[in-house]
């Protein structure tokens, strides 16, 4: 070991890819199976989701109840626009109900298997309702204005149906800190500490104009560490999570935040909302021909008169939910690539490689460490544990190579040790 150390060592005697795999290591064997078990379950929860969702559409038009649906709210309502917003209310509260033995058994008890949540059923089941509540406000919002885009723009909808969802899409971002997130997880002030200072030191160095860091309680959800800086038009804010404060040290903390600052140094929020634009209005055409295909061949049975008629959403929303499944490798790439570029922005930022080393090794409690290349391609939206480290690797020689003067060629491999005893422990306790 020793050896080979020495033989592939630079002329700095810091081997990159002998110090990455010296951190993996510290992952044992059983810890390992659970967590990639748990990563490769959520592959083929991509493709259940799918079929479960067909199945539900399947079921609402061949059964008659989203003509009828249609035709007893018309008969009350008369005008379409109400009409629309009426039967998008009820289909989301149906289709959400459908789907809710699925919605349970993923979000409750698997993570719960797996030691991965820190909720009662009781306090999942209030969140759910919280979400189902806002989630029929905002579809009944999101669908009036767009059902109305189909009628005006006929063949033209798929462009203009895509620059009104991101548009809507925008807002939402916009309100969501003051309005939705507040629903579900208590926002305070950071109190006073070097940490606290380092962090606002670290937004001022990037340019990131926020005075003020929020901690809120994901304890009450799960024991996931996580963090974001937020802000469009001049209401940046820094927030992070309790667990991340309580679980982490501050080497790791910065270099958590560095990250999160790059998405915002970046622009990676207006990157995303053009990216989705596009991949909508491709989306959309694609709808568009499936629809009519299908529509051609079913329509008279399902009482279905064209595309713009709200008793056809279940078969958009199939039809839509194909694309977005096919589209997986793609969408995962876009975001991955984002996220890689955050990583080596947060590396310039905080210098702290090992601190983000170890952040990253905390990650593989639900993120399997070391995937296959086509494997990471096709399911990652973040670079897996082993990208990561070894990234931060190959930062810290350059570093060294460069004479930095903060950077030191030793590793943490005893708090990687403690990370990985606390992993296990998290998992024994559940
Ligand atoms: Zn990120």
């Amino acid at each position: 070991m020793l050896n080979g150390l020495f033989a592939a060592a630079s002329v700095t005697g810091f081997d990159p890819a002998a110090a990455t795999d010296a951190y993996i290591a510290t992952m044992d064997a059983a810890a390992r199976a659970r967590s990639d078990a748990y990563y490769e379950g959520g592959y083929w929860l991509i493709l259940i989701n799918l079929v479960a969702g067909l199945v539900v559409a399947f079921l609402l038009l061949q059964t008659g109840l989203s003509k009828g649906l249609r035709d007893r709210v018309k008969g009350m309502v008369k005008s379409t626009s109400l009409t629309v917003a009426i039967y998008a209310a009820v289909y989301t509260v149906v289709t959400t109900l459908l789907l809710f033995p699925l919605t349970l058994w993923q979000g409750y008890f698997r993570e719960h298997a797996y030691g991965l949540s820190t909720m009662t059923l009781g306090g999942w089941m209030s969140e759910q309702a919280i979400g189902l509540v806002t989630g029929v406000i905002m579809a009944a919002i999101f669908l009036t204005l767009f059902y109305l885009v189909l009628r005006i723009a006929k063949r033209a909808w798929w462009i203009w149906g895509a620059a009104v969802s991101v548009v809507l899409l925008a807002v939402a971002i916009f309100v969501s800190p003051v309005y939705i997130d507040p629903l579900f997880n208590e926002y305070t002030p950071m109190e006073e500490s070097e940490l606290r200072d380092d962090i606002l030191a670290l937004a001022e160095a990037n340019g990131i104009p926020a005075d003020d860091v929020y901690v809120f309680d994901v304890s009450r959800q799960s024991n996931r560490i996580t963090a974001n800086v937020n802000g469009l038009f001049g209401t940046t804010r820094i927030a992070l999570s309790d667990t991340l404060i309580d679980n982490t040290d501050s080497d790791e903390v910065l270099a958590v935040m560095g990250h999160e600052m790059g998405h915002y140094a970046l622009n990676h929020l207006w990157e995303m909302f053009t990216v989705f634009a596009v991949l909508l209005a491709i989306g959309f055409a694609f709808t568009d021909a499936l629809f009519r295909v299908l529509n051609e061949r079913f329509g008279a049975r399902w009482g279905i008169t064209g595309i713009s008629d709200i008793a056809g959403l279940p078969l958009l929303a199939a039809c839509l939910s194909v694309f977005f499944f096919l589209m997986t490798p793609v969408a995962n790439t876009v975001i991955r690539t984002n996220e890689a570029e955050a990583d080596l922005f947060g590396l310039n930022a905080a210098r702290a490689p090992d601190g983000f080393a170890t952040a990253a090794l905390r990650l593989a409690a639900y993120r399997k460490i070391d995937p296959g290349a086509l494997e990471e391609f096709v399911f990652f939206d973040h670079p897996s544990g082993r990208a990561r480290v070894a990234m931060s690797m190959q930062w810290k020689a350059g570093q060294l190579a460069l004479g930095a003067e903060d950077q030191t060629p030793e590793l943490r491999l005893d708090r990687a040790e403690a990370i990985m005893r606390d992993l296990a422990a998290q998992s024994a306790t559940d």
